[in-house]
């Protein structure tokens, strides 16, 4: 009999829902006992760490095997970043498809657009192997994409830029990329930070993420029970804090829906990425390259998507600027959702933020 599935219930771990801060109308279970289950979710994947793949589309030599490529960088010499259009668009020019309203059918125009970012021309390798200088291009490289796709078009409401990275995180393609798809609508999820936000301003004049962040710096409290008397729970002086670099700090959400989720944000407050200078982009390399590091020691080999929230470019929302604060939210994928997940809405996360901030901050990395 498996050691770990005797029947005991002795150890039931934590088991509570917490309410995400920006959005309370979603919240999380905690649930550690459940990482006890003999059968894990997600095997870590072999990584394919080649250098160069003949017939990849996305190695040096085979832009041909592209659709037409959108920018380069840097200009002059071998290319290190490639956008290209998608081959696959989820979203594109669809004049030929009108809206549609017919009893309770209601479709509306897939208009938008849908690009491929060759990250690196170097086949596998992943974030944390990147040169800061290179990721701090990266994000150059998004920054001048969103503009111009915001300027090119009133109808994008919001480019989003996004990283799937291993087969559990639904990438198809083995070579390091992320994407944009700008829609013409605002997304939901962006939409309802951007609400509860708003409120929050509204209400506290303050934004809430930055209150978030000094909570995470500063926070030190001891929670008791009511009627025993005795200490619920402790919370100490930068618990949740995985890293932090001179503008931007990475933090361990305390409703996280995954078990290694974190979050990067600017430590002082700023609502908008593509306003990010050069400096601030070098900082969030930093931060990023060395989180990604604290995660490759921890579980090894993450499989995850990134994706980066901010403020939408538009006269409508130039009253929030104030009440939104940009970030990137990383996602590792170590389980997969289940019926209860689906049926639910409520994500289920088996491994306590507090355990995890700990170890992943515990990680000891040489200092650049
Ligand atoms: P993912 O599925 O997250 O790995 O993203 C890979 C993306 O690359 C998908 O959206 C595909 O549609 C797209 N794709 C696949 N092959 C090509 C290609 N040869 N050129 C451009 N895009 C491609
Ligand atoms: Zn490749
Ligand atoms: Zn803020």
């Amino acid at each position: 009999m498996n050691e770990q599935n005797n029947g005991s219930q002795e150890d039931l771990g934590t088991r509570e829902l917490r309410i995400n801060p920006i959005v309370p109308t979603e919240s999380v279970l905690i649930a550690t006992a459940r990482s006890m289950r003999p059968q894990k979710a997600e095997e870590a994947a072999p990584r394919d760490t080649r250098h160069h793949v003949e017939r990849c589309p996305f190695c040096r030599g085979n832009e041909d095997k592209t659709p037409p490529e959108i920018a380069h960088v840097p200009e002059d010499g071998d290319w290190a970043i490639r956008i290209v259009e998608n081959l696959y668009p989820v979203l594109g020019d669809d004049r030929q498809n009108p809206d549609m309203i017919f009893g309770l059918q209601q479709a509306i125009n897939g208009y938008g657009r849908h690009e491929v970012i060759v990250d690196h021309y170097q086949h596998g390798i992943a974030v944390n192997e990147m040169t800061q200088s290179h990721l701090s291009m990266l994000f150059q490289t998004y920054q001048s994409r969103m503009k111009q796709l915001y300027d090119s078009d009133q109808r994008l409401k919001y480019v989003l830029v996004f990283k799937n990275f291993g087969p559990a995180a639904g990438a198809s393609m083995a070579h390091t990329h992320s994407q944009i798809i700008a829609t013409p609508v605002i997304p939901q999820n962006v939409q309802d930070e951007i609400e509860h936000s708003k409120k929050y301003y509204e209400k506290h004049h303050h934004c809430i993420f930055c209150t978030l962040v000094n909570e995470a710096l500063t926070y030190e409290a001891t929670i008791y029970d009511r009627d025993s008397g005795k200490v619920v729970r402790k919370i100490d002086v930068g618990q949740y804090v995985v890293e932090r670099g001179e503008h931007f700090i990475a933090i361990k959400p305390f409703a996280s829906r995954y078990e290694w989720e974190v979050h990067i944000l600017p430590l002082v407050h700023k609502s908008d990425f593509i306003q990010a200078t050069q400096e601030e982009l070098d900082d969030f390399a930093h931060v990023l390259k060395r989180t990604m590091q604290r995660l490759d020691a921890v579980i090894g080999g993450a499989q995850y998507n990134y994706f980066l929230h901010t403020i939408p470019v538009d006269k409508q929302h130039d009253d929030c600027q104030n009440s939104y604060h940009w970030h990137l939210e990383i996602c590792p994928r170590t389980s997969i959702p289940s019926g209860f997940e689906l049926g639910s809405g409520l994500f289920v996360n088996t491994v306590s933020p507090e355990d995890a901030a700990v170890q992943l901050s515990n990680v000891l990395l040489d200092e650049e």
